[in-house]
């Protein structure tokens, strides 16, 4: 997925310090060419990053043709992870990939230094609907070679009522083989029928937890569909409540102390690391080889904003 928004917030992440709130999504655009809306929750006004998670796209279910075709578009300093609650979407990528993605299979793609991607939704037979995140390269490792990868084998156990998919990391005794650079968990955790439970966390995490679909309370709050809400690190347990079925996401980590700047596609630490990865996408620079797709083109990054992109000036870009 590429960051669409005309003038792409410029997003620096000092640590958080919160305690336990619900984060209502703000409506993007996701492709010209598509015009279908998306609700992102990170970065978020007021909690920037959980963990090393830092954006979060939910989409759909939309049963628009072509509701996800977004050409070739780069990325630096980061992973991508792709999960489908329903749909198709073909991925290609710069190293060669092309990948068909399902529901319950994880397309994590590690841009280290540079990779270009493009991606495109197959089956109009059958609603889109999903999750696009981003987590943030730690600076040990955010210089490496691109890989990209798909998961098809992942951990899926029932809990309680409920049954989780473990995309990343490790949860209840389970652990996913997705290869990550920092301490992380993501799960999908559905409701077949009303229940409850008490899902044990580790309390050296903060936590994310987006509501898919359902009627659901998060440790006695109401969190509606769409929203995410946050647990600061420290908590022992979380308790959800599910008056029916629902579907949500499970986002954790150890807080990400480093500093990063991140604009448009981009991650770095300074506003030259992004000036200059904005250059290099756009003069074709061997970072980000061409790559045959059907959707054929590449998008032109959008113009760099007036400013430098510093932490003072960045928290007062509002949105
Ligand atoms: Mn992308």
């Amino acid at each position: 997925m590429s960051n669409q928004e005309q003038s792409p917030e410029i997003v620096e992440c000092p640590p958080s310090s919160h305690g336990e709130v619900t984060l209502a999504p703000r409506l993007v655009k996701l492709t010209p060419r598509s015009n279908i809306s998306i609700r992102r929750t990170l970065p978020h006004r007021d909690i920037r990053m959980i963990g090393a998670w830092c954006f979060l796209d939910h989409y759909g279910p939309t049963n628009q043709a072509n509701a996800m075709s977004v050409a070739a578009h780069p990325h630096t300093g980061l992973q991508t992870v792709s999960w489908l609650f329903s749909g198709e979407i073909e991925h290609r990528d710069s190293l060669g990939s092309i990948q068909v993605i399902n529901p319950g299979e994880l397309n994590l793609m590690t841009s280290g230094v540079g990779i270009a991607h493009s991606e495109l939704s197959l089956n109009e037979e059958v609603d889109l609907h999903g999750v696009q995140l981003w987590i943030v390269l730690p600076d040990s490792d955010r210089d490496m070679s691109p890989i990209f990868a798909h998961h098809n084998d992942l951990p899926v156990f029932e809990f309680g009522p409920a049954i989780v998919r473990l995309m990343i990391g490790e949860l209840l005794d389970h652990k996913s083989s997705a290869k990550v650079y920092s301490k992380l968990v993501g799960a999908e955790i559905g409701f077949r029928h009303k229940g409850t439970l008490q899902l044990p966390l580790n309390k050296e995490f903060e936590y994310g937890i987006l509501i898919d679909s359902g009627e659901v309370t998060l440790n006695g709050v109401i969190v509606p569909p769409g929203s995410l809400h946050y647990l600061p690190q420290g908590k022992k347990v979380l308790g959800v409540a599910s008056l029916g079925a629902s579907r949500m996401m499970l986002l954790g980590g150890e807080p990400f102390k480093e500093e990063i700047v991140m604009w448009w596609n981009f991650i770095g630490r300074t506003h030259d690391e992004i000036v200059a990865m904005r250059e290099e996408w756009q003069n074709q620079s061997t970072k980000f080889p061409a790559f045959a797709d059907r959707l054929g083109g590449r998008i032109p990054a959008p113009a760099m904003p007036n400013v430098r992109l510093a932490p003072r000036t960045n928290r007062q870009i509002n949105w």
